[in-house]
């Protein structure tokens, strides 16, 4: 059984939103095409405290962002709901990072109740959450594919993008087009 794991394809990384990734909507399209071929999908949603720890206003990398309940953190109008299993909310504790999808989340049992070997991962942003969440489906020992048509990085630094997947490929993740 393949599933795909939809990361944080939110407003607040989508252009005009708090954390915009540069292009971030272009993910879209690729992201419905892979899910309506797939037999599981999740999507993540960062949903953080107001007061979470990766905000610069409390020493953090990232402008306010995705905080629960607000219109930034639902997920971005294009994505075909229908397509949609299941939806798990992450980045939810003050003082964790939060990055990966698999963390402090059901997103692994989900996976394995449903017989899931192999995982797609597509979404927002690459150098990060998706990076984050496709190293830690390797190390949870599913087989992982990440799709680069359907995320794009935010490249804080040039260079970022390259780098994830080089570290991807060196973790047994394949990275196809
Ligand atoms: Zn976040």
């Amino acid at each position: 059984m393949r599933a795909l794991i939809v990361v944080d394809v939110q407003n607040d990384f989508c252009p005009g939103g708090a954390l915009a990734v540069p292009d971030g909507d272009a993910v879209i399209e690729g992201v419905n095409r892979l899910a309506a071929q797939s037999g599981f999908v999740v999507a993540t949603r960062d949903w953080h405290p107001a007061d979470h720890g990766s905000f610069a206003e409390q020493g953090g990398p990232w402008p306010v962002h995705c905080v629960a309940g607000t219109s930034g953190a639902e997920l971005h109008a294009g994505i075909d709901r229908d397509l949609i299993d299941a939806v798990v909310d992450k980045g939810q504790v003050a003082d964790r990072e939060g990055y990966s999808g698999f963390e402090g989340t059901e997103l692994e049992r989900l996976l394995v109740e449903h017989e899931v070997d192999a995982v797609d991962v597509a979404g927002l942003a690459l150098d990060y959450c998706v990076k984050a969440t496709a190293l830690d489906a390797r190390q949870a020992g599913f087989d992982v594919t990440v799709h680069l048509g359907a995320t794009r990085p935010v490249e804080v630094q040039p260079g970022d993008g390259e780098r994830a997947v080089a570290e991807l490929r060196a973790a047994g993740v394949e990275v196809v087009d």
